[in-house]
């Protein structure tokens, strides 16, 4: 029986602190990865031969496997899949205004991000910026956790109708955060420069984000709700990472493998989002390292599964007429399969039993979630995973509340029993 309670998800909360971009999380699941004894393999080298652990990084993706010393060119694949990114706001181009007094930046809404949560609220800078280095490009991760922005709400006696009838943000007009009243020409790109320690003509490209500085906490009068930014779906990519470093330790017949994306928030399309090609590429390395050929990579797929992790909507105690009420979701009552008529989620009734039964083999309780059916579904990676490897695949992750907000509620006894769950899923 797995522990169920509170102190894996206690020891993930500086993870999710450290995770303010994709490129962050890639970075924190790397070096977790590499703790574990993972070897780092770069893309333009050859593929290593022979048992071991691996992982790769492509931007703010990451792919991670074992190798065993059974494992043969067509032993099938068991994948988890998760993605990286998060709803948030991110600096444009050229960034710098000033209206009335106050320095702004410029910022664009990236994915679905519920806009009210970002409001009055003590927001930091992180990112990627491309400098200049002699005759190279180099790539530099930077993270300001001071409260340097925010995006004041308008005050109610200016807006008299907003309790009734609604807040509703213009995305252009109404989410630039102020850093100030102190202006200055060229402003975020010498912050910019200061923050990756080069010359500010040194800066030729960057990828900034804004996210909210509070930390993640464990929460409630018992502590066993995990509140944090970007649980949706950080949760999925820390979860499975340690479920990989435990199956590393007996794999079982397959190979064990986790794939977190970047840009599923958007719609999954890029060199290293779920609909590109990084986890065909991968698999297909994977084989051929092994001596297999086109017919062995089909073979292993035809013995492959995959979950996609991504979390998973718990009943509101506020708004429960907004749910099936067949299909109540709690957090703490462990993983949540979802499934739906219209492929919105990939889950089949074959994947769905694979599932049941890993969370049997570990003493786990499952729950299984659909949408009302008048109310549109969201989805994930899974169907899109399903359609261009051809395997089976299972939608299933965390129970939680206030998806897409800057700070989200899930239970803190679920992520050890998801990542038992995953980690049986990983070995059978
Ligand atoms: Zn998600």
């Amino acid at each position: 029986m797995p522990p169920t309670d509170s102190t894996y998800a206690d020891q993930l909360l500086p993870r999710f602190d450290r995770s303010p971009t994709p490129y962050h999380a890639v970075r924190e699941c790397a070096s977790v990865l590499s703790d574990a004894g993972f070897a780092r393999v770069v893309e333009t080298a050859a593929f290593p031969i022979g048992p071991g652990r691996y992982f790769l990084e492509r931007g703010g993706s990451l792919a991670a496997w074992v190798i065993g010393p059974r494992t043969a060119s067509t032993t099938g694949f068991r994948i988890v899949g998760a993605h990286t990114d998060s709803p948030n706001l991110r600096v444009k181009p050229n960034p710098d205004g000033s209206v009335a007094g106050w320095s702004q930046l410029g910022v664009d809404v990236y994915g679905g991000v519920l806009l009210n949560s970002w409001l009055d609220r003590d927001l930091g800078v992180a990112g990627r910026v491309v400098v200049a280095d002699g005759n190279e490009l180099s790539t530099r991760l930077f993270l300001d956790d001071r409260p340097v922005l925010r995006i004041p709400q308008l005050a109610i006696h200016l807006d008299r109708e907003i309790s009734d009838k609604g807040l509703r943000p213009n995305r252009q007009s109404h989410m630039n955060p102020t850093w100030g009243t102190i202006g200055e020409p060229e402003a975020f790109t010498r912050y910019l420069a200061t923050m990756a320690d080069v010359d500010p003509d040194a800066v030729l490209g960057f990828d900034a984000m804004l996210f909210d500085t509070n930390h993640a906490v464990l929460a409630g009068l018992h502590r066993d709700l995990l509140v944090s930014s970007r649980i949706d779906n950080l949760l999925s990519c820390f979860v499975a990472v340690d479920a990989l470093i435990d199956s590393a330790e007996d794999p079982g017949a397959r190979i064990p493998m986790v794939c977190l994306f970047d840009h599923e928030e958007v719609g999954s399309v890029s060199e290293s989002g779920a609909a590109g090609p990084l986890l065909d590429t991968v698999i297909g390395r994977v084989v051929a390292s092994l001596g297999g050929s086109i017919d062995d990579t089909a073979r292993a797929l035809a013995d492959s599964m995959v979950v996609s992790a991504d979390g998973a909507h718990a009943t509101h105690p506020n708004y429960p007429d907004r749910h099936d009420p067949a299909h109540r979701i709690e957090v703490n009552a462990g993983p949540v399969l979802k499934i739906n008529a219209n492929q919105r989620y990939a889950t089949s009734a074959e994947s769905a039993a694979e599932f049941r039964a890993c969370c049997a083999d570990v003493g786990v309780p499952v729950q299984t979630f659909v949408n009302r059916s008048d109310l549109a579904c969201g989805s994930t990676i899974g169907p899109l995973t399903s359609g261009r490897l051809g395997v089976p695949v299972v939608d299933a992750g965390c129970a939680q509340l206030a998806m897409h907000s800057v700070r989200e509620t899930a239970g803190a006894r679920d992520p050890q029993m998801f990542r038992s769950v995953l980690t049986r899923f990983m070995c059978r």
